[in-house]
Order: C-alpha cells, then sequence, then structure tokens
C-alpha cells in the first residue's frame, strides 16, 4: 500500500480559514457590543491583525451639514502621538484614497503613497502617521455608501490583494453588522423614547383622576351645603301656605306655591348630583331585602305624576309576583326616573311597564346563568335618533339641550339611573326609533346582593 503525502493546503484554504476567522470576529463583535460604535471598535480590534494592517480606521459620513464629510468613528492602533487629531479629522466624500471609496462605492487601493504625485497632500499626513500604502473599502448601508473602512500599512502593497475577497468580506460583513446595530440602537432609542412618553401619560392620568376627584368631592360638598338652606326655604314656604303667619290672598298663595315647586326642583337636582358624587367616589351602600318586582313598578306607577290627557299608563307581568333580593330605595329610584321620562316624552299612546323573570346570560358565572329580572319601560313617545341613545347616559346630555327646549330637566336622571344600576349590578339598555317611541329596559340579577359598604365606611373600619 501506497501512502502518498497529502498536498499542502491550498492557499485558498487558508484564506478561506482568515474569511472565516473574520467573519466570526465581526459576529462577535456584534454580540458584545452595546453600541454600533463599539461593533466598528472590537471588529477592528480583531481584524486588523487579521490582515495584517498596522492600524485601521472606520469612517462614517456626518448628518445634517456634514453629511459630506466623513469623521472617525473607530480606530484600531493608530499612533498614539496623533490621538487627539483623530477626533477632529474630516475627510471629504471624494478627496483621497477614503474620500473616493465612499464616492465611487468601490474598493480604493494607494500601494505606495509617495509614488503618487496626484497623492501629495497626503504626503505630510501618512510621513506623519507612518503608512506607506492603504486599502479602503466602502461600506454600504441598504447599497448606499455611508463610509468607509481604510487599512493603513507600513510597507508598500503588504495589503492581501492575493485575496481580496478577504477584505471585501470584511467590509460586507461589517456594514451588515453595523447596519443590524445601528438599526437596534434606533430600536432601543425609540422604545426609550415610548417609555419616557408613557410615564408622562401615567402622570397625566393620574392628575387627571385626581383632578376629577376632587371636583366630585367639591361637587359633593356644594350640594350638601346648598340643601341646608334650601330646606329652610321650603320649611318656611311650607308654614307660609300653611297660613301660620295669616290667610295669604290669592297672589300670595301662588307666590308661595311657585317657591315651593321651584325649590322642590332645586332639591331634587342637588339631590341627583349628590347621588351622582356619591356613586362616582364610590360611597354608596347597598341595603337589600327580598322584596316584589311588580310590587315596586305598581309603586311607581301610583307615585307617578298623572299622565297627559290620552296617553295610558300600566303595569304588565305573566306573573302574579317575580321575587328579588334587591336594594328596593335603589330600584325605585330608578324606575321613577325611567317613569318619569317616560311621562314627560310621551304626549300620546301608552306607557307600559312589563316585568319578568329571565333566565340570563350576564350573570356571575358563564357557566351557569344567574337569573334576572327585567322591567322594560315602553313608551309611544317622540323616540330618541339612533346617534343621541348612548349620549343621553352621559351627564347633563340631552337630546334638546337648547335653552328653549320644550322639555324641562337637568340631563342627569339617566345618568344617575345607570349609576345605580351598575351598583345593583345590572344595566339599562336602550332600543328606541324617533317619532315611535323608546324602551327603557333594566335588568338586575335576581339572587342575593351582597350589602354593599361605602369606600369611606370600609376606610374608617380599617383604620
Ligand atoms: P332629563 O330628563 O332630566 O333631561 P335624563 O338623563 O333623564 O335627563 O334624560 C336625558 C335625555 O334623554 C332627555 O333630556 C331626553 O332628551 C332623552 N330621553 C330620556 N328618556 C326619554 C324618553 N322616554 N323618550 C324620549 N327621550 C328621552
Amino acid at each position: 500500500m501506497t501512502s502518498k503525502l497529502s498536498p499542502p493546503p491550498a492557499p485558498v484554504e487558508k484564506h478561506g480559514l482568515r474569511e472565516l476567522k473574520a467573519a466570526r470576529e465581526i459576529a462577535h463583535a456584534f454580540l458584545t457590543a452595546e453600541r454600533p460604535t463599539d461593533v466598528y471598535r472590537i471588529a477592528l480590534e480583531h481584524v486588523t491583525p487579521l490582515v495584517g494592517a498596522s492600524f485601521g480606521c472606520v469612517f462614517l459620513r456626518g448628518s445634517g451639514d456634514e453629511s459630506d464629510l466623513l469623521h472617525v468613528v473607530a480606530a484600531f492602533n493608530w499612533p498614539q502621538k496623533y490621538g487627539t487629531y483623530l477626533s477632529k479629522l474630516r475627510v471629504r466624500v471624494g478627496n483621497g484614497p477614503t474620500g473616493r471609496a465612499v464616492a465611487e462605492n468601490r474598493t480604493f487601493e494607494v500601494s505606495d503613497v509617495f509614488a503618487d504625485p496626484a497623492l501629495e497632500d497626503w504626503w505630510e499626513s501618512a510621513r506623519e502617521l507612518g503608512f506607506v500604502s492603504s486599502i479602503s473599502l466602502p461600506l454600504a448601508f441598504k447599497g448606499k455608501p455611508a463610509g468607509a473602512l481604510t487599512f493603513y500599512y507600513r510597507d508598500p502593497e503588504k495589503f492581501p490583494t492575493e485575496n481580496p475577497g478577504l477584505l471585501e468580506l470584511v467590509a460586507d460583513q461589517l456594514a451588515a453588522t453595523a447596519e443590524k446595530a445601528h438599526l437596534i440602537e434606533d430600536l432601543q432609542i425609540t422604545n426609550e423614547k415610548l417609555r419616557e412618553q408613557n410615564i408622562e401619560l401615567e402622570a397625566r392620568y393620574r392628575e387627571a383622576d385626581e383632578a376629577r376627584r376632587l371636583k366630585n368631592e367639591f361637587l359633593a360638598n356644594v350640594s350638601h351645603e346648598l340643601r341646608t338652606p334650601l330646606t329652610a326655604i321650603l320649611g318656611y314656604a311650607y308654614l307660609l301656605k300653611e297660613g301660620v303667619s295669616g290667610t295669604l290672598n290669592p297672589e300670595q298663595a301662588r307666590a308661595a306655591d311657585k317657591i315651593d315647586s321651584s325649590g322642590t326642583d332645586l332639591m331634587r337636582l342637588i339631590n341627583d348630583l349628590l347621588d351622582l358624587t356619591h356613586i362616582k367616589l364610590g360611597e354608596i351602600e347597598i341595603d337589600p331585602e327580598l322584596t316584589d318586582a311588580i310590587s315596586l313598578a305598581r309603586a311607581t306607577v301610583s307615585d307617578a305624576p298623572e299622565p297627559l290627557a290620552g296617553v295610558e299608563i300600566s303595569v304588565v307581568s305573566d306573573e302574579s309576583a317575580v321575587p328579588i333580593h334587591t336594594d328596593s330605595s335603589m330600584v325605585l329610584r330608578i324606575l321613577k326616573n325611567l317613569v318619569s321620562n317616560a311621562l314627560k316624552f310621551t304626549l300620546a299612546g301608552s306607557i307600559t311597564i312589563r316585568v319578568r323573570l329571565d333566565q340570563g346570560v350576564n350573570g356571575s358565572s358563564a357557566i351557569e346563568p344567574a337569573p334576572v329580572v327585567v322591567w322594560e319601560i315602553s313608551d309611544t313617545g317622540i323616540g330618541i335618533a339612533p346617534e343621541e341613545q348612548k349620549n343621553i347616559f352621559q351627564e347633563f346630555r340631552q337630546v334638546d339641550g337648547s335653552a328653549t327646549r320644550r322639555f324641562g330637566g337637568a340631563g342627569l336622571g339617566l345618568t344617575l339611573s345607570q349609576g345605580l344600576a351598575e351598583r345593583l349590578g345590572g344595566e339599562i339598555s336602550l332600543t328606541s326609533a324617533p317619532g315611535e317611541g323608546s324602551t327603557f329596559t333594566l335588568t338586575l340579577p335576581a339572587g342575593v346582593m351582597r350589602a354593599g359598604r361605602t369606600a369611606s365606611t370600609d376606610k374608617k373600619t380599617d383604620d
């Protein structure tokens, strides 16, 4: 058996190995770098010796007014004596070997700077820095030359021209890696900006929330303070009407009636405002009891003012009783608001309150729907346009909010009613068509309501 000596490794393989090494060093630079400039610095540190250069530099175009000038972003082995000069160094795109590599987007070799009279301007720098030959490779981002990588050699023609692939690979890899690093840096900057904006938004939200809370507290206090003198006014009006200070003549009686009715309207508005602020501050207590939904509807109708002539009002149910465990006074409050609206906005026809027990789907458990009690208050009144249907549940919103409107009211009834319904674990929904009428549906859980505690009561207990 003859054994043949294996041939010496082909230069191509040797260069292949160097290319691999260079690629690995650049990938390593990318992984260890925290900023794009670190990629250039670490890569230069490893690749400059690999290509046999004495020192190397990465130049990038400036931004804005400086976009035609190249400045040094990283250097390796740059002669220490000229360290300070490095940060001030600017090369115009198109000038000298590095500038031309960028302008012409091609590798620019200088085999002996002193042998080329066209490069006379560079002789002094070359002498001081101690290089004779150089090779500049364009660094392209997205196909556009954004800078150059220049290696400097002490001797003429020492760069690996026998394997230009290595240098091109170094330049391409470095450009691609740096581009990724720039993208990551951009992303980090954007993320940081977003984070700062989020912090600011959160702070603004907290401020707005605090302002809302203060406004509600202020409203609650003012409303409370208004009630005291108003109670006195209503009390004296009552005494006057009762003739405690002597019999009133018809004009005085009319005036006393006016004081009484306007004062009562004002008291209602103040009470609504006070309740609304209490709901918003989470300070409304629930006092649940077992009651009958049909009786609550009937009580509402019997307490309601007389409907206009020609308007019928009735309570309808298939059952004789619909039991519910809830806060009756709150339900009465809601029904009163809905029925008085129906009466106000129905000029002819009928108002019907339908009461039923439903196996609701909106219970606390999706697996076993909790039963709900439903009151449907339907009227044949003026109706509400679709675009207004959501708005009227907002405070002070009315379909006709003008000063010359036909119907009275402050626009608080529905907001308050919705707030109370939600506090009882339910909701109010609406279907309506202008000119045909409206149906407001109050849906509440039929089951046991947990007695509510006010936020302030909870606080006091904790203290
Ligand atoms: P108020 O009745 O005091 O104005 P509400 O909050 O109770 O305040 O109602 C807000 C608005 O919703 C009313 O001004 C009216 O424009 C509209 N609205 C409420 N109920 C009805 C109804 N049954 N028919 C027609 N419009 C209604």
